[in-house]
């Protein structure tokens, strides 16, 4: 029998192989199962490709699904992740945005090989390769961890990201420059409901601050993901209080990656009353 937790439990960040994640989309459906969660939302970098084979498995599974994105912008020189949830799938303008987004992902990661390619023995193909053993349409760091892993010089993408993948480190690039603001305006013109992604991620030089919060919500943010694996507790007390100040939706989440970050399905999630809100609030529910 398969362990069995409260009902209504909802993870509402979740990463496939269309993305950087390890698992299909129905893999992680099956996952979701499981570990009793009652849905999930699945939230690739800067694609909606995985919504359909998800979709369907949650059915298969008696699961609820609802359609997300996690869309990579920045603030000035902050880098800030926006978890989109139901926009409505054909928009053409968010679409016309992923496009640009995901061919920014393939230049950046084009000159961080260039880089890397100076102290290790790595080139494009070996990425390209890395890239078309799955279906994977956004490309990012994960799989250069595990192009660097594959050829010996970590032991996994986490020893990757802390060195020479680190935001710190020499080889290192943003993934793009889409203005937070921007997308938070085209994400609610597309009937979607954006939430801050980990605000109080530990690997950040800075929380979010309560002024950027004020300035997201007067552009139309909706909600804060308040529980994450990553943020820290001392970082998140204060961003707590001003979501709620400012009448913020707060939701949880464990950031899946399947094996590629610690990370476990569920470890973090959103109850019920939360879904049943972001749900009434947008184009596409499920
Ligand atoms: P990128 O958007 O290409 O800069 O890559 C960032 C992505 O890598 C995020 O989705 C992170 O969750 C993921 N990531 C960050 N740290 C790690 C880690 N230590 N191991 C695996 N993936 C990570
Ligand atoms: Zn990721
Ligand atoms: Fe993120
Ligand atoms: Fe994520």
């Amino acid at each position: 029998m398969t362990n069995r937790a409260a009902p209504g439990r909802y993870d509402l960040h979740t990463h496939s192989n269309v993305s950087d994640g390890t698992t299909s989309p129905a893999e992680i459906a099956a996952e979701a199962k499981e570990v009793g969660l009652s849905g999930f939302a699945l939230t690739d970098h800067d694609t909606t490709d995985g919504w359909e084979e998800a979709r369907q498995a949650a059915a298969h599974h008696g699961l609820e699904f609802l359609p997300g994105i996690e869309l990579t912008t920045s603030y000035g020189p902050k880098s800030v992740h926006l978890l989109v949830y139901g926009p409505e799938e054909h928009y053409e303008p968010l679409q016309a945005q992923l496009d640009w987004l995901r061919n920014s992902r393939l230049e950046r990661a084009s000159e961080m090989i260039r880089r890397l390619s100076i102290d290790y023995t790595l080139d494009w193909d070996m990425l390209l390769e890395e890239l078309q053993t799955g279906k994977v349409q956004s490309a990012g760091r994960p799989h250069l961890a595990d192009v660097l892993v594959e050829a010996g010089y970590f032991r996994d993408r986490s020893h990757a990201f802390e060195t020479a993948l680190s935001t710190t480190s020499p080889y290192y690039l943003p993934a793009s420059y889409f203005d937070t603001l921007e997308a938070i305006r085209l994400v609610r013109d597309g009937g979607g409901f954006p939430v801050l992604a980990h605000p109080a991620a530990f690997r950040m030089k800075a929380p979010i601050s309560r002024e950027l919060m004020r300035t997201f919500a007067r552009a139309g943010l909706g909600g804060v993901e308040i529980r994450h694996p990553e943020n820290r507790g001392d970082w998140i007390t204060p961003i707590h209080d001003e979501a709620n100040r400012l009448g913020l939706i707060m939701t949880g989440a464990s950031d899946y990656h399947g094996a590629g970050k610690p990370n476990r399905l569920g470890e973090e999630s959103t109850p019920q009353e939360t879904l049943d809100i972001i749900r009434s609030l947008v184009a596409t529910p499920r």
